[in-house]
């Protein structure tokens, strides 16, 4: 597969965002901060003019005070050339500081902004998405505006004052020294562009060549893909192309500073040479008995003229960079921009006391709108505290079904309610309250285990942890590791084993307390003494709660007050084990030829 297509396009509503309109959208970002920038445009603006006003000094160290030898005078205009170079340099300090917090302030708003925006995403938008891309866009892609939003605004100012300013000294000091001075410009300005397009190009694709190796480290160097790379023999061209990845980055690195030497040496020649075109012009000027430059004009128009090279230099570059970080923030405009598919209310309901009735009143859900429905015509009532165990063969929609309840994914017909009220209606901090879901797939931040547990509460005491902990039957296992609840948990949960994790995963939802609970049964195989603790964990865990198993062993959901069977999306059966078993049908079914494959149970 090819790195660098994205596998996430973006909606195609993109045209509205031709670059003055987002223009506007990245100024608006400066908006809180306008106060701040004000100040950083008077400080650049103070330092252009008083930088300028120390070639006319100059000026006149060499017309009038050295010739006239008037040492008093002499004296103040040198003290004013040392005394601007002063205030020049503790501006530029002063704005470098408060315009970097600025772009920094930018910078912060912005990966919050998406990172809020993110969170609220449905679970389809990340089975959607590729991992790395993600980060990419949060660490990279917002990491390569830095430049832009730290020092791009106030250089374009800084430069355009400095430029502006030095070209009306340079026409107070001589006008016809300014034209054959200026002339050369046009050519410098286009070498410029040139090379700046040629680095813009490069800059984006070394862009896309660090997201894919981004993307790559991220998915083959985590523990799954190490697992997957080395049981399948590919580590050593996974290295292979990693290497391919690394030796493009390397010749667009090259690439992109070759451009830049370029410049360089285009800049320091002609700065270099421009002096002697103005010696030259002027004395030619002379000799053919044209006007007069004074000594002091021309050295002091000489060091103006040098000083306008580098702002406009900068200024062609700042057009360029522009360019370049307008690429970025579409990116990240693009996340910001995101349709949240699962929203809030505007008046949502709050329930103070949960009873946990759950009711699916004739749902239906598709993936896709294009696709055929994943469930259909599910019609279940859980009274609160009772038990639903849902069982049916694989890809027949049970995983789906749990997942309407806490919302990760809304239904696409009927509706899901709890105590009567649709959670579509609720507020998300009731229905987080009222859902705990325990998932086959149990994931545990790189943390302490006191720390992953009080994720689900955080002011839990420890006696709360260890008394949950209890319950899930993981306690005196956590007791007797060398660090206890301090004890880091690897990544993913790497440390422990999968009976472990999954029961410090049910001590987790012990201390959430929901009233409503979700269960994924885990398939993976236990030995009978872990199945056991995570049985008897999963039995402490579901006591007094309404429960909605999805079960994969038909052995534990006898006891469940209702079962569903599912059929590709649909119910073909429900009733209690012992209607089900009387009907002969599909349960019944199942339950001989698990009893066949599992003699033991
Ligand atoms: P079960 O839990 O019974 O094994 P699932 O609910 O996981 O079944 O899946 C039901 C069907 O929905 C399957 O055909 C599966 O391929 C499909 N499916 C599951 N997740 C997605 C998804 N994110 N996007 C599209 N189809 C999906």
């Amino acid at each position: 597969m090819r790195h660098d297509e994205p596998t996430w396009t973006p909606p195609p509503k993109a045209p509205g965002q031709e670059p003055p309109r987002q223009m506007r959208r990245i100024l608006r970002l400066f908006r809180p901060y306008r106060g701040r920038l004000a100040l950083v445009g008077l400080l650049v603006c103070a330092a252009s003019l008083v930088s300028v006003a120390t070639p006319f000094l100059l000026k006149e160290i060499l017309d009038t005070a050295i010739p006239q030898g008037r040492t008093g005078l002499l004296s103040l205009l040198a003290l004013g050339m040392i005394l601007s170079a002063v205030v020049t340099s503790v501006f530029g300090v002063l704005q470098t500081l408060i315009s970097t917090s600025v772009g920094q302030r930018v910078m912060h708003d912005l990966r919050t902004a998406v990172y809020g925006r993110l969170q609220s995403m449905s679970l389809a938008f990340f089975t959607r998405t590729r991992t790395g891309e993600v980060q990419s866009r949060i660490a990279n892609d917002i990491g390569g505006m830095q430049a832009t939003v730290t020092s791009t605004a106030t250089s374009l100012v800084s430069n355009l004052t400095s430029v502006i300013a030095t070209i009306v000294a340079m026409l107070a000091l001589d006008w016809r020294l300014t034209v054959v001075s200026l002339l050369l410009l046009p050519v410098f300005v286009w070498i410029s562009r040139r090379v700046g397009r040629e680095r813009k190009k490069i800059a984006t694709q070394r862009q896309k060549q660090m997201a894919a190796m981004a993307a790559t480290v991220t998915e083959s160097l985590s523990v799954s893909g190490i697992v997957l790379g080395r049981t399948m023999g590919r580590a050593d061209s996974l290295t292979e192309s990693f290497a391919g990845e690394s030796e493009r980055l390397v010749d667009l690195e090259i690439r992109s500073n070759m451009a830049g030497r370029w410049r360089m040496a285009v800049i320091s020649i002609v700065m270099a040479a421009m002096p002697a075109v103005i010696y030259w012009s002027a004395g030619l000027a002379f000799q053919m008995g044209g006007p007069t430059v004074s000594i002091g004009t021309l050295v002091a128009f000489v060091s103006l003229q040098q000083g306008l090279f580098r702002p406009t230099v900068s200024l062609l570059s700042t057009g360029v960079q522009i360019q370049t970080s307008l690429a970025l923030f579409q990116r990240i405009f693009e996340y910001l921009d995101l349709d949240v598919d699962i929203t809030e209310p505007e008046n949502p309901v709050r329930l103070d006391r949960i009873k946990g009735e759950v009711r699916f009143e004739d749902v239906e859900f598709r993936y896709d709108e294009k696709s055929a429905p994943t469930l259909q015509g599910i019609d279940v009532t859980i009274p609160a505290g009772g038990s639903l165990a849902v069982v049916g063969p694989t890809g027949s929609g049970k995983s789906t079904l749990s997942h309407l309840v806490p919302r990760l994914y809304d239904v696409t017909g009927g509706r899901v309610t709890l105590d009567g009220v649709d959670v579509r209606d609720l507020d998300f901090d009731t229905l987080a309250r009222a859902v705990g879901v325990v998932s086959q797939e149990t994931y545990l931040f790189h943390a302490s285990v006191a720390d992953n547990l009080r994720f689900a509460k955080p002011d839990a005491t420890d006696e709360e942890l260890a008394a949950a902990a209890r319950a899930a039957q993981i306690h005196d296992h956590i007791a007797s590791l060398p660090d206890g609840y301090d004890t880091v948990v690897g990544e993913r949960g790497h440390r422990f084993s999968g009976g472990e994790k999954q029961r410090l995963a049910i001590a987790r939802t012990i201390l959430r307390d929901p009233p409503v609970l979700i269960l994924d049964e885990a398939t993976s195989a236990l030995d009978t003494r872990t199945e056991r603790a995570v049985q008897e964990a999963i039995d402490a865990l579901s006591a007094d709660r309404t429960t909605v198993t999805i079960a994969h062993r038909l052995s534990t959901v006898r006891g469940a007050d209702q079962i569903v069977v599912l059929d590709g999306g649909r119910t073909a059966e429900r009733g209690t084990h012992e209607e089900l078993m009387e009907r002969d049908g599909r349960y019944a079914a199942l339950v001989r030829r698990d009893a066949q494959l599992e003699p033991a149970t």
